[in-house]
C-alpha cells in the first residue's frame, strides 16, 4: 500500500522511510507526510561524520503530480548537529532546491506544459494549483534561451506586440529550414540591430547565403553591412500586400463614385453592391477562386465567379486596367523564372509606370527600387523558394502566446517565452536531479 503511494507520487527513487511515512486526505488535498531514512550525516563545514539529530522541521512542498487533486508533502526533515564544531545542518533534501516551496518534479511538469505556446502561466497555475507567480519563477529560473546558429538562409521580419518596451516592434530572426527561431531583438530600428547582430562572429555571418525579409530599409542595410556574402530577398508575399493595398484604393475610389445619395449614375446601387461584396476578387488570383455558385442577394440570383468578374469589369474601364494588372503581377510573381525575370520585370515596370493609375505610383517605384531582392526571391534552396512563409507561421504562435498573456511587458521573459515554446529541443538550464 504505502509503496503504491511512493510509485503514484513519483518518488520511488527517493530514500523514504515507508513506515514512518502516511498519506491523508483533507478536503481535496493530497498530504503525505513524509520521512527519509536516516542516513549517516556529514557534516559541511569540518566533514565529521560523528553527528546527532538535533531537532526536526516542517517544511512544506507542493508535489502537484496528480493533475486533478492538489498534494503537498509534509517533509519532516532532521537537523543534525555536528560532535566536532558544533554546526546545525540539515539533511540533504531530495525533494526541492533550497528555500523553494514547489518540488523539482513539479518544476519539470510546469516546464513542460509551457512548451505549448497555448499554455499562458496562468493556465499552468490552475493545472498544479500554485500561482501564477511560482509559475513565472519556475520559467525565469530554468529558460534563459541562447541565440542559435545562422543558418545558410535566414528570414527576418517584425510583429507588432502592443505594450512591449522599448519598441512596439520586435524583429524576429529564423532559420528558414527548420523554422526555429534564431533570435528576437526588442527593435526593428537600424542601430540597435546592428549593435545586436554585430556581436555574431564575423565567420558565422559569412556563411549566410541569403536573408529573405519585407521591404524595410533598415534590414536591408543591416544585411549589407554585416553580412559580406548575402544576397537580400524579398518576401514575395510582402510585394503582394503591397499590391493589393494599391488595387483596393482604386476599387474603393471606383466605389464612391456610385455612393448611394450622392450618384445620379445608372445602375449606381447594384455596382456599388457588387464591388463591396465581391472586394476580394481584386485581391486573389482569379484561379484561387472558388468554382462554385455565388450569391448575389441583392438581385435573387446566383453566378459563377466568371460572370462576376466579367460584370465587376464592365463597371469601370480604370479600375478593370487595375484588375488586368494586378493578375498581370500575380502570375508573373507565380509563374516567372529567374532566368526570365529582367524581361519580364521590364514588361511590368512598364505596363504600371505607364498605368496613368494614381494609386500604382508609389508601388511601381518601390518594385523599382527593389528589383534586385525581388529577383532573389525567384531563387530556390534545397528545393524551395525563398520566402518567409515559415516567418508567418512562427508569427501566427507568437502573437497567440502575446494575446493569451494579455501582451508582455518584459521583453526577455517575452523572447524566452516564444523561443521555448518554438524551438522543442531548448534545453532546461540548472536543472540536476
Ligand atoms: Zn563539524
Amino acid at each position: 500500500m504505502n509503496y503504491d503511494i511512493i510509485k503514484l507520487l513519483n518518488l520511488e527513487t527517493y530514500n523514504i522511510d515507508l513506515d514512518k511515512s502516511t498519506l491523508i486526505k483533507e478536503n481535496n488535498t493530497i498530504i503525505y507526510y513524509v520521512v527519509l531514512k536516516n542516513n549517516i550525516a556529514t557534516c559541511p563545514k569540518c566533514g565529521c561524520t560523528d553527528c546527532c539529530i538535533h531537532d526536526y522541521r516542517i517544511k512544506s512542498i507542493k508535489h502537484s503530480l496528480l493533475i486533478d487533486k492538489p498534494c503537498i508533502l509534509k517533509y519532516k526533515s532532521r537537523r543534525f548537529k555536528c560532535k566536532m564544531c558544533g554546526s546545525i545542518f540539515y539533511e540533504n533534501n531530495p525533494f526541492c532546491q533550497k528555500d523553494e516551496k514547489v518540488s523539482l518534479q513539479t518544476d519539470l511538469l510546469v516546464l513542460e506544459k509551457l512548451r505549448s505556446h497555448t499554455a499562458t502561466f496562468i493556465s499552468v497555475a490552475k493545472l498544479f494549483s500554485i500561482t501564477s507567480q511560482s509559475v513565472i519563477n519556475i520559467f525565469d529560473k530554468y529558460v534563459s534561451c541562447k541565440r542559435l546558429p545562422l543558418s545558410e538562409v535566414i528570414c527576418m521580419d517584425e510583429i507588432y506586440t502592443k505594450n512591449m518596451k522599448p519598441d512596439k516592434y520586435i524583429c524576429v530572426l529564423l532559420n528558414f529550414f527548420n523554422g526555429n527561431i534564431i533570435d528576437i531583438y526588442p527593435t526593428r530600428h537600424y542601430l540597435s540591430l546592428l549593435q545586436n547582430l554585430y556581436r555574431i562572429p564575423l565567420n558565422e555571418r559569412k556563411n549566410v547565403k541569403y536573408i529573405v525579409m519585407d521591404m524595410w530599409d533598415s534590414y536591408k542595410r543591416v544585411a549589407n553591412d554585416l553580412f559580406p556574402n548575402a544576397l537580400v530577398a524579398v518576401d514575395s508575399f510582402h510585394v503582394l500586400q503591397h499590391l493589393n493595398i494599391a488595387v483596393d484604393m482604386v476599387r474603393l475610389r471606383t466605389m464612391k463614385k456610385f455612393d448611394k445619395g450622392h450618384s445620379k449614375l445608372e445602375n449606381a446601387d447594384m455596382y456599388y453592391y457588387m464591388l463591396k461584396k465581391f472586394h476580394f476578387f481584386f485581391k486573389t488570383p482569379y484561379a484561387k477562386l472558388e468554382d462554385k455558385l455565388w450569391n448575389v442577394n441583392k438581385i435573387r440570383t446566383k453566378w459563377d465567379k466568371l460572370t462576376i468578374l466579367g460584370y465587376l469589369k464592365a463597371i469601370d474601364g480604370e479600375l478593370t486596367k487595375a484588375y488586368n494588372l494586378a493578375e498581370d503581377y500575380r502570375e508573373f510573381n507565380y509563374y516567372c523564372d529567374i532566368n526570365n525575370f529582367e524581361e519580364d520585370f521590364e514588361d511590368l515596370i512598364y505596363k504600371f509606370s505607364n498605368s496613368g493609375i494614381p494609386e500604382f505610383y508609389e508601388f511601381t517605384k518601390m518594385i523599382i527600387r527593389w528589383k534586385y531582392e525581388i529577383k532573389n526571391s525567384f531563387v530556390f534552396v534545397k528545393g524551395k523558394r525563398l520566402s518567409n512563409g515559415k516567418i508567418e507561421s512562427c508569427n501566427s504562435r507568437l502573437k497567440i502566446i502575446l494575446k493569451s498573456a494579455n501582451g508582455y511587458k518584459n521583453f526577455d521573459r517575452f523572447r524566452n517565452r516564444c523561443m521555448f515554446a518554438v524551438n522543442k529541443d531548448t534545453p532546461i538550464r540548472n536543472y540536476h536531479k
